[in-house]
C-alpha cells in the first residue's frame, strides 16, 4: 500500500476547529499525523490518541448515525432491520464501547476511540449515563416512526443517492468533505439532502453544513440549488425542518469556503507541501475552550 500523504482538505469541522483554537487545529491535523502507526514518535502517538476522543454526546450522535446507516444499507439490499433488534444491538455496542473506554483501551487501539470523560477522569453519575442511553434509544425509535422514512422506503432504490461512494468532492482544487447523510430524488423530482441531528440545534453551524450539502449537489451531482431540498431531521423530537435554498446563498457558501481555505493555508510553512510548524499556531486565550479540549493534557497540563 502506498504511504498516506497528509493532503490539505476542507470540512466544516476543520473550519470549526480552526476558528476555535489555532493550536488545537495544528495538533489535530498536523501534530497527530502518523500517530496510528505502532512505531510512531511518542508525541504524535499521544496526540493521535487524544484526537480520537469524543465527548459522551458526540459518541451518542455517532452511535445513532451508524445505526441509521445500517438500517438504510439493509433496506437498499432489500432487508428490513427490526427496530427491537437495532435497539438491543446498539445498547450492547454502547456497553462494550463504554467498558473498553473506561479501561482506557484506546491507548493501545486508538482507532477505536474513547471518551473524553474517561481520559480526564471526569465523574459522570450513573443516572447521566442512563439518560444518554435513553437518548440514543429515543432517537432510534423516532427514526423508525418518521414519515420521511416511509417516504424513503417507497422510493425506488435507483432514486437513492449512495453517499458513501463519494466522501470528498473537489472545490477549486481542494478536496472538501461535506456530503450529506443521505439523499434521494422525491416524487416531485427534487433532490432531498438529509441531515440527521441528535443534539441541540445550532443555527450557525447547521447553515454552513447544509450549505456544503447544496454545494455537493451542485459540484458532484450537477443539480441546481433551486431543485434541492435541504432537510434537517432532529431525531430527539422527530422534527423535520426544510431549509429553502437558492443560488445567492450558494454563493455565500462558496465565499466562506474560499476565505476559510485561504486563511488556513496562510498559516502553513509550506502550503504546497501542506507542511506546518507548531509555533505558527497560537494558543487560545479563552480557557473555557481549553477545559473541554482533547489536547489539554499536552498543551496546558497545569489547567485545573
Ligand atoms: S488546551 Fe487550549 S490552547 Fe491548548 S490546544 Fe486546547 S484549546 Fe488550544
Amino acid at each position: 500500500m502506498p504511504d498516506l500523504v497528509n493532503e490539505f482538505s476542507w470540512s466544516r469541522s476543520r473550519d470549526g476547529l480552526f476558528q476555535e483554537c489555532r493550536r488545537k487545529y495544528f495538533y489535530h491535523y498536523y501534530g497527530a499525523w502518523g500517530g496510528w502507526e505502532a512505531d510512531a514518535p511518542e508525541e504524535a502517538r499521544a496526540l493521535y490518541v487524544l484526537k480520537q476522543l469524543s465527548s459522551r454526546q458526540q459518541w451518542a450522535g455517532k452511535v445513532v448515525h451508524e445505526g441509521i446507516e445500517w438500517v438504510l444499507r439493509a433496506l437498499y439490499e432489500g432487508r428490513d432491520l427490526p427496530e427491537a433488534w437495532l435497539v438491543d444491538e446498539t445498547i450492547r455496542r454502547m456497553r462494550r464501547e463504554w467498558k473498553a473506554s473506561n479501561d482506557r483501551q484506546y491507548w493501545t487501539t486508538p482507532k477505536s476511540g474513547g471518551l473524553f470523560e474517561h481520559e480526564h477522569r471526569i465523574p459522570v453519575k450513573p443516572e447521566d449515563w442512563q439518560l444518554l442511553r435513553d437518548h440514543v434509544v429515543r432517537c432510534l425509535r423516532n427514526f423508525y416512526r418518521l414519515p420521511l422514512l416511509a417516504d424513503i422506503r417507497k422510493t425506488p432504490r435507483e432514486r437513492w443517492v449512495l453517499i458513501e461512494e463519494i466522501r470528498a468532492f473537489d472545490f477549486e482544487e481542494t478536496p472538501v468533505y461535506g456530503a450529506p447523510d443521505f439523499a434521494y430524488w422525491t416524487d416531485s423530482d427534487r433532490l432531498a439532502l438529509v441531515d440527521w441531528k441528535t443534539g441541540a440545534p445550532d443555527p450557525d453551524s447547521s447553515a454552513l453544513q447544509l450549505g456544503c450539502y447544496a454545494l455537493y449537489a451542485r459540484e458532484v451531482l450537477r443539480v441546481d440549488p433551486g431543485r434541492v431540498e435541504l432537510l434537517e431531521v432532529n431525531l430527539r423530537d422527530s422534527r423535520v425542518q426544510a431549509h429553502p435554498w437558492d443560488g445567492g446563498k450558494l454563493e455565500e457558501i462558496r465565499s466562506h469556503l474560499q476565505l476559510s481555505i485561504r486563511s488556513m493555508k496562510a498559516y502553513l510553512q509550506d502550503p504546497a507541501a501542506n507542511r506546518a510548524a507548531m509555533d505558527n499556531f497560537e494558543k487560545t486565550e479563552d480557557l473555557r475552550i481549553c477545559r473541554w479540549c482533547n489536547f489539554r493534557s499536552v498543551c496546558r497540563p497545569d489547567l485545573p
